[in-house]
Parts: structure tokens; sequence; C-alpha cells
């Protein structure tokens, strides 16, 4: 959760601080993945079962939660697509044996 917008004043409030999470994922060179406005709605619609992003999917929320699945499908795709570059180089920079290989 990141800010909340207040419906008194219209205005985001920082609950939590922030930017906290853009901080550590630069910190630590990892992929910032998304921040979601805490909405009333998340709360209530999780309780009975009914995701904001169903219920309200035009909210900030809603879209927020969107766009953070797109980053973490594309962060997985990314992680897919190099784990298949290591397994390819190791297997063809693996010295000949006569040890029965699997595929
Ligand atoms: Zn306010």
């Amino acid at each position: 959760m990141s800010y909340f917008i207040c419906p008194t004043c219209n205005e985001k409030h920082y609950i939590f601080g922030e930017g906290g999470a853009r901080k550590i994922s630069e910190q630590f060179k990892i992929p910032f993945l998304g921040e979601i406005p805490l909405n009333s709605g998340i709360m209530s619609g999780s309780d009975l079962g009914k995701p904001i992003i169903i219920t309200n999917p035009d909210s900030p929320s809603a879209i927020a939660f969107r766009s953070s699945a797109k980053n973490i499908a594309a962060q997985c795709s990314i992680l897919a697509a190099k784990m298949q570059e290591e397994m390819k180089s190791e297997s063809e920079n693996k010295p000949a044996d006569d040890s029965p290989q699997i595929n």
C-alpha cells in the first residue's frame, strides 16, 4: 500500500511514508513492481471475496493492481529467458564425457 486518496480533501496521504519501496528497489537493484493506493474498497471487497479489480475496475487501486500484475508477469518472463540462456550456455560449455545425458 502506498498512499490513501482522502475522500475529504481529495489529496494523497502517504500514511506509510513516500517512495520507500522504490528507494529499496534502487538500493538493491531489483525491479520496482508498482505501488497500490490504499482504498477502503480493497478491504471491504476482500472480506467478501470480491477484489476491487472486479468491484471497481476503473479505480486507481484496480488500475495499480493491473499495472503491478503486468510488471510481475514481465519480470517472470525476463527471468525465465535468462534461466533458459544460462541453461543453454551451461550445456554448450559442458565438457564431453561418457555419462548418459538426460534431455
Ligand atoms: Zn485529507
